[in-house]
């Protein structure tokens, strides 16, 4: 048997980051938001676990036990009791270490996946338990939409009365990614150089409004991320990316996450036509990629039976 699913890439409409605790991690109040951007997984049996990427996009992704997929396979097994018993092959077209989360999206794939092929049967709230062990996005991944994620992003809750028309991305996205825990050491460094006091981690209102509102000027001027100024501060040609896109109309502009692909937000799906091809010949980034949201989580396309 062959199971095949796929998996969401997202950004974070909303990220406050709250004080560095003394365990090294930090809270956060985020607002995920799941891409039509995916990576599709595909598991096989097999006597011993295996991954095999399909690299569709530029970036480096570990084939060993370091692939998160690995880690999902593994962590499925111990929980079930199966043998982890799967090949993994992945078709990947999420930008690696871009801050869209696509490795996340891959651990969350393979948790579906598996326990359907291997028929362990162990419902969402399960799968999304054993997600939050795996890392801090997996659980969004499993379930996309639009959610509030508190704590390290696991602890998720749906956004009320979200948007029912599609908001139209384009994703300006670079061939070398930044490494998550640089941009929150880059943020603590910037943190104790202003002396700031930090708040604990809150989602803003504006942006809750905004969504109930679904408006998408406002829900452009409601984008916020706490860590856009360390991203910045490690990759300064960010600001001139965000620049491009906002000169070629974009309503709104923001880094994704950790970095360092950028989203910018169109008004529409003409104008988001528009948008990629004046940012395509900016020169400002490596590949732009156009997506809706919100998408759905991990979905299941096929089960084959050989
Ligand atoms: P996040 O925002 O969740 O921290 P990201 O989107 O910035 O993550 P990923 O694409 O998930 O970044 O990659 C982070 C690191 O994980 C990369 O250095 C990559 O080599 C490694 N990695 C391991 N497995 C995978 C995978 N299946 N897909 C992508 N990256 C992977």
């Amino acid at each position: 048997m062959s199971v095949t699913v796929t998996a969401p890439a997202k950004v974070n409409l909303g990220l406050s980051v709250g004080p560095l605790r003394p365990d090294g991690y930090h809270e956060i109040a985020t607002v995920f938001h799941a891409l039509s951007l995916h990576d599709t997984i595909t598991v096989d049996h097999a006597s011993e676990p295996s991954v095999t990427m399909d690299m569709r996009v530029l970036g480096v992704v570990p084939q060993d036990a370091d692939n998160i997929a690995l880690s999902a396979v593994n962590a499925l097994a111990v929980r079930t009791g199966h043998q982890p018993h799967a090949s993994v092959h992945i078709v990947k077209r999420i930008p690696v270490a871009a801050g869209l989360a696509g490795g996340s999206a891959d651990a969350a794939g393979v948790l579906v996946a598996c326990n359907e092929l291997w028929q362990t049967g162990l419902p969402l709230a399960e799968l999304a338990d054993i997600a939050a062990g795996l890392g801090s996005d997996v659980a969004f991944a499993l379930q996309g939409g639009t959610m509030v994620g508190t704590g390290r992003g696991e602890r998720l809750a749906p956004v009320l009365a979200a948007p029912s028309a599609p908001l139209h991305w384009v994703i300006a996205a670079s061939g070398a990614g930044l490494s998550t825990p640089a941009v929150y050491r880059a943020l603590d460094e910037m943190r104790d150089e202003t002396g700031q006091h930090v708040e604990e981690p809150a989602v803003s209102m504006e942006l809750m409004l905004a969504l109930r509102a679904g408006d998408v000027r406002q829900i452009a001027a409601a984008l916020t991320n706490d860590l856009q100024p360390a991203a910045l501060r490690l990759r300064p040609a960010l600001a001139r990316t965000l620049q491009a896109g906002l000169d070629a109309g974009a309503v709104g502009a923001i880094v994704s996450g950790s970095g360092p692909s950028c989203a910018f937000l169109a008004a529409d799906a003409e104008h988001s036509v528009d948008l990629a091809v004046e940012l395509s010949s900016a020169g400002v980034c490596d590949t732009v990629l156009r997506a809706t949201g919100p998408a759905h989580g991990v979905q299941v396309q096929s089960v084959q039976s050989l």
